[in-house]
């Protein structure tokens, strides 16, 4: 581990975090070079009652892998959902060693699995649910009712 911010040798990264416009919308953290082309994106959901969030998707340019970028942008989206409980969706063997890195410096479990509460299920999950196959992607919401 270094002692400093990670280096850059491509230039300083601009992160932007927006938040998610309405309860269903997903936020976005995004990352801009210096000329302000996108370099990264990383897209979540945050459910405020229930205090969970899902990190729906990573990506970031081919050429600006190596710089911690994703942490960086990961630890920005955790900010936006402090406390909450955390987890990703399908984790890619690459994703899987990303993940358990952020794990260890950023003290949040991401495991990969279903939506922590089913306000998190998005478009497909929503879809699904009014097929009546929301069983299928999502266990019944443990709350009281
Ligand atoms: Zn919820």
């Amino acid at each position: 581990m270094g002692t400093g911010p990670p280096a850059s040798p491509s230039g300083p990264v601009r992160l932007t975090s927006i938040p998610p416009r309405t309860a269903r919308a997903a936020g976005e953290v995004l990352l801009h070079d210096e000329s302000g082309a996108l370099v990264g994106q990383v897209r979540f959901r945050l459910c405020a009652p229930c205090r969970t969030g899902r990190l729906l998707g990573i990506w970031i340019l081919e050429s600006r892998r190596q710089e911690g970028l994703g942490r960086r942008a990961v630890r920005v989206a955790l900010a936006q959902g402090h406390g909450h409980r955390w987890n990703t969706t399908l984790q890619t063997r690459p994703g899987r060693g990303f993940f358990l890195a952020v794990t260890a410096h950023e003290g949040v479990p991401l495991r990969h699995g279903r939506p922590l509460c089913p306000h998190l299920l998005g478009p497909v999950g929503s879809a699904l649910g009014r097929l009546g196959l929301r069983r299928l992607v999502c266990p019944p919401h443990d709350e009281p009712s």
